[in-house]
């Protein structure tokens, strides 16, 4: 059998019931590959049904409180997908008449969508015949073909390109397209690939080469930047201050307790102090630690100090002054309040470690 029948006869009897599979309509794959740019298939699935409950099309979404959507995205992270997702649909629900864009290029000019998206999407909702190239294609085509080029590198990405296409059977891209990811993601891992149940093991060159673990060439590695931040939990009579973000940036507009870096010599209890007061004017003593967050994200590691601290000044702390406010909106809220609002997800892991603290039930 050659290369392409092992795979797809492997995907007919071994592909996962993932929701988007059914009725692969271009919302239902559109909002599907936007979510599996940085998340694993298994974790999307259930962010997508969610999701799709709540907004069940492009109308639906495009008319939606932003809010709504980035609490509905909330724990996937990269919360620009989701702001570029609520404009694609509302160009498309601008357009009328049920319009959805019918070309790789168009489809590529909506917001958020690379060739990568724009690929899957035209190939798996609309059966064009395009090859949608993701990590887990890069990485099974270069054990299988030996591609002994950095994969990130233009040589090796036009190989790869030339390859799926030149697999890929004709009228089944979308097929070809989903049993090369699904391999990449369930076998042809990125460590310890399950070489012993692989249908393209007796043709795969790395592993008759005995360099599967030296294959995809990786370029050098991304350092990754440690930055440490202080965080400021101001509790007034069982209210605690939050503040929402600027539009922009990765977190924009989503909602924050105040903070910032702690400064080179600074600690980070009298950074939290800092931030406090120079996010809000509100000048506030530290009354207890609340232990030290971290989370990572592709490119740096943060880690949290988290700190409670009571206002110094014993009259009510009010609101800040818009001309203080370092964010566009702020409010006292109890801790059941703070669900229904979209954080990032160090300060949501702070949140729920507030919730579990008998301190504050
Ligand atoms: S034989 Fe191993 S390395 Fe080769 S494609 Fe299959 S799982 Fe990947």
């Amino acid at each position: 059998m050659s290369f392409t029948e092992r795979l797809l006869s492997w995907y007919a009897h071994n592909r996962r019931p993932l929701p988007w599979r059914q009725d692969p309509t271009p919302y239902r794959v559109l909002v599907s590959e936007v979510m599996l740019q940085q998340t694993q298939a298994p974790r999307a699935a259930a962010y997508f049904e969610r999701f799709i409950r709540s907004f069940p099309d492009f109308a639906s979404l495009a008319a939606a409180d932003p809010d709504q959507v980035l609490k509905a995205w909330e724990g996937l992270g990269y919360y620009s997908r989701a702001r570029n997702l609520q404009a694609a649909a509302k160009i498309i629900v601008a357009r009328g008449d049920g319009f959805f864009p019918t070309t790789l290029e168009d489809i590529q000019a909506l917001p958020g969508v690379g060739p990568y998206t724009a690929g899957a999407v035209a190939a798996l909702a609309l059966g064009l015949g395009h090859v949608a190239v993701d990590a887990n294609v890069e990485r099974v085509l270069a054990r299988t073909h030996d591609i002994d080029t950095p994969i990130k590198e233009r040589a090796a990405r036009t190989r790869v390109r030339e390859l799926a296409e030149g697999l890929a059977p004709a009228g089944r891209a979308g097929d070809f397209t989903q049993a090369l990811m699904e391999l990449g993601e369930v076998v042809c891992r990125p460590k310890n690939p399950s070489c012993a149940v692989c249908p393209l093991a007796d043709i795969c060159q790395a592993r008759h080469l005995d360099i599967v673990a030296e294959r995809p060439v990786r370029s050098q590695s991304r350092s990754i930047t440690p930055i440490t931040v202080a965080t400021a939990v101001l509790r007034h009579q069982g209210h605690f201050f939050i503040q929402r973000r600027r539009p922009g940036g990765a977190w924009g507009n989503l909602w924050e307790f105040p903070g910032g870096r702690v400064e080179p010599g600074e600690s980070p209890q009298d950074a939290a102090v800092r931030e406090l007061l120079e996010e809000t004017g509100f000048a506030a003593t530290i009354e207890a630690p609340l232990g030290v967050i971290r989370h990572g994200y592709t490119t740096y590691r943060v880690t949290l100090h988290c700190y409670l601290l009571s206002p110094a000044d014993p009259a009510p702390p009010g609101l800040p002054s818009p001309m203080l406010a370092a964010a566009v909106e702020s409010r006292w809220a109890v801790l059941s309040d703070l669900e229904g609002l979209a954080f990032p997800a160090g300060h949501r892991k702070l949140i729920d470690s507030l919730q579990s603290d008998l301190r504050f039930s």
